[in-house]
């Protein structure tokens, strides 16, 4: 029975290997790594294997590549089914977080269009309010036999555009905190308003979590976290945390306003912090 319900294809993305995540066709829970199909159903984030997206919606794109990727025949350890539901997890917050902010993003853009036709239509308005006093200057001045030639109708200046120079590149030191995460893990960063950006990571040393603050220690960052989420190491520049990968990004997720950022590259997500970092200055 396949009854197609109303869905959109946000993105087709692929994760390596070791970040896979679960198909969440119902009875399917293959793990799936390669062309990963991220779909948004009546409000709902999934994420499907390309032959599951195809088989759920009736789609009959055909494609190369399999899309489930090791694991399916046989029984996942127990270690092995938690990274799964942490990384479904992980990448679905990553895409509601992306969805929430180009929402912010579209309804600041449609407030913007709506300033600019304001300000078009007010200088439509100058523009005819000075043609109809320059033809009602011209019309007094034919009448005191004046030269006509002499009324000067009023001339527009253009402000040239100034191209803002690139940046010269930088090169960026990895982080304190790069050595900290567990291998074959990612990072998450989220950027927090008021230049605050906070990168999570698996500990390689702990059950938990760390969180540090990005592109480098701000001031108060050891008071800007609740107790609830971790404690502070001063030393290390880092909140030590007890919780699950999954309850800080949800946290963070659902906070960020300012964009954010997964990868296992600390250098990248140094770059990711200091480019948004930028345009509000400091
Ligand atoms: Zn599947």
């Amino acid at each position: 029975m396949t009854e197609t319900q109303p869905f959109k294809l946000l993105a087709i993305v692929a994760v390596d290997p070791a970040h896979r995540v679960r198909c969440q066709q119902p009875h399917c829970g293959h793990s799936v790594y390669a062309r990963i199909h991220v779909v948004d159903e009546a409000d709902q984030l999934i994420v499907l294997g390309s032959d599951c997206f195809a088989k759920r919606y009736g789609v009959t794109h055909t494609t190369d590549f399999h899309g489930h990727g090791s694991g399916g025949g046989r029984v996942l350890t127990e270690a092995e089914r938690e990274m799964l539901i942490n990384n479904t997890k992980a990448l679905l917050a990553q895409f509601e977080a992306e969805r929430q902010r180009e929402l912010a993003l579209a309804e600041e853009k449609h407030q913007r269009k709506l300033e600019l036709a304001e300000v078009t239509r007010q200088k439509e308005h100058e523009i005819a309010e000075a043609k109809s006093n320059s033809l009602r200057q011209l019309f007094a001045a034919r009448q005191a036999r004046f030269d006509p030639s002499q009324i000067q109708s009023p001339s527009s200046q253009q402000q040239p555009l100034i191209e803002p120079e690139p940046p010269p590149m930088e090169v960026i030191p990895p982080p304190r905190w790069a050595g900290l995460k567990k291998p074959n893990s990612s990072f998450f960063a989220y950027g927090m308003g008021n230049s605050q950006y906070w990168v999570l990571m698996q500990s390689a040393s702990h059950a938990g979590c760390f969180i540090a603050p990005a592109p480098t220690p701000f001031e108060s960052w050891d008071e800007a976290l609740p107790p609830s989420l971790g404690k502070v190491d001063a030393d290390r520049e880092v909140y030590v945390s007890d919780n699950n990968i999954n309850v800080l990004v949800g946290w963070f997720a659902s906070r960020c306003t300012n964009g954010s950022c997964i990868d296992s590259d600390a250098v990248a997500i140094q770059q990711f912090a200091l480019a948004l970092q930028k345009p509000n200055g400091t």
